[in-house]
Order: C-alpha cells, then sequence, then structure tokens
C-alpha cells in the first residue's frame, strides 16, 4: 500500500466533501434568499394596491356611465313634462324624475367612496415606489456576493479536480478500488492519520496493546484503526 498516495488522494477527496457540504452554509445564501423574499413580498404588496387601484378607476368609470344614463333619461322626462297638460300625468313623471334623481345621488356617493379608495391606494403605491429601489439593491448586491462566494468555492473545487487524476494515478487499480470501497463505507473518510495514540477517524484513543498491534504492522501494509476500522498513518 502506497500510504503516502492514499492519504494524498483522501485529502483531495476530503476537501471537495468539505466544499460540498460548505455551498448552502454559505452565510451568502441565506442572505440572498432573505433579500429575495423581502422583494418579493415588497412586489406582491405592490401587485395587489395596483389591483385596488384599477378596481376603483373601473367602479369609477361604471358609476360615471350609469349616472350619464340617468341624465339623459331625466332629460326627456323633462322634456315630456313641459308637453303634458293633465296633473295626474305630470306628478307621475315629477315621481320618476325624483326616483332617477335619488339614483343619481347614490351614484355619486359610491363614486366618492371608490375615489377615497383610488386616493388611499395610490398613496400606498407611491410609498412602495419610494421603498423599492433599495429593496432590488439589496437583492441585486446579495444576489452579486453569492456568486462571488460560490466562485471561489468553485475554483477551490477546480483546483481539486484537477490535481484528483495525478494522485489516483500514483496507486494501482487494485489499491483505488479498496479505497473508493472503503470510502463508500466509511462515509468518505477510509484513510486517517493516528496522531499519538488518538485516531483522527473516530477520534479515540488506541489502548498500548493497540498501538503496539499498530507499530508491528509490516511495512508497505497499512494498519487499521481497532475502533473504526479505517486505515491509519502515522
Ligand atoms: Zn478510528
Amino acid at each position: 500500500m502506497n500510504a503516502a498516495a492514499l492519504l494524498a488522494l483522501q485529502e483531495i477527496d476530503s476537501a471537495l466533501t468539505v466544499i460540498d457540504n460548505k455551498r448552502p452554509r454559505l452565510p451568502e445564501v441565506a442572505a440572498h434568499r432573505a433579500a429575495a423574499e423581502a422583494l418579493a413580498a415588497h412586489r406582491a404588496r405592490m401587485a395587489d394596491a395596483q389591483r385596488r387601484i384599477d378596481e376603483a378607476v373601473a367602479a369609477i368609470e361604471a358609476t360615471e356611465h350609469a349616472s350619464a344614463d340617468i341624465v339623459t333619461k331625466r332629460t326627456r322626462l323633462e322634456g315630456q313634462l313641459k308637453t303634458i297638460i293633465a296633473p295626474r300625468e305630470a306628478e307621475a313623471l315629477m315621481h320618476q324624475i325624483d326616483t332617477l334623481n335619488t339614483q343619481r345621488g347614490a351614484l355619486d356617493d359610491q363614486e366618492l367612496a371608490s375615489l377615497d379608495l383610488q386616493a388611499e391606494a395610490e398613496s400606498e403605491m407611491s410609498a412602495f415606489d419610494a421603498d423599492l429601489p433599495a429593496l432590488e439593491a439589496t437583492a441585486a448586491q446579495a444576489r452579486a456576493e453569492l456568486q462571488v462566494a460560490t466562485a471561489a468555492l468553485d475554483a477551490e473545487a477546480a483546483d481539486l479536480h484537477a490535481r484528483r487524476p495525478a494522485a489516483a494515478a500514483a496507486l494501482t487499480e487494485e489499491e483505488l478500488a479498496s479505497y473508493e470501497r472503503a470510502r463508500k463505507h466509511f462515509d468518505g473518510v477510509a484513510i486517517t492519520h493516528l496522531e499519538g495514540t488518538h485516531c483522527h477517524g473516530c477520534h479515540l484513543d488506541l489502548s498500548p496493546a493497540e498501538l503496539d498491534e499498530v507499530k508491528a504492522t509490516p511495512a508497505g501494509q497499512l494498519p487499521e484503526c481497532p475502533q473504526c476500522g479505517r486505515y491509519l498513518v502515522r
């Protein structure tokens, strides 16, 4: 077993795992998500205000149309009134005109209420408009910072990937296959350091007898940690 070459390959693979674990935990990821959510919520409030403006404008137009129809009817009735002599018919027409006037008054009230709603939504909208650029800038900056942080990890990973083939080439096919098997089995870390009595794979200490056994391993072979079974390099 080429212990040094195995350890070199393990270090590259472990560094790649560390990078993969770092990606979702980057503070820039959380900051970007928060900024994007704040911007989306703001835009939703703006869309709601715009919807209320549109509804108020449509309601105002509708009351104005209805009001104009009433004026047309009333003008016609007033014309008829001038030509009528019979008091009972005149009374009936005047009653119809009164009814139209009442309807028009109600429409005027509705229009005023809609104008109030429009003004309220427009004032909210102008406040939202004023806040929008800052929120957009924060989101854009967070996105740029995330890109920079991601690019730094990409560069680190690219460097490791570039070094990996040479490190793997220093091992025989058999050693490489054994390494890949052990890596799968040990959740990515097949080879680890023994520092004094301490195994860096399982973080347990070896007893003096176990340590003697490790030391007795013939040259060219890799001892295994008696606790976790990982290959040990001293
Ligand atoms: Zn161990």
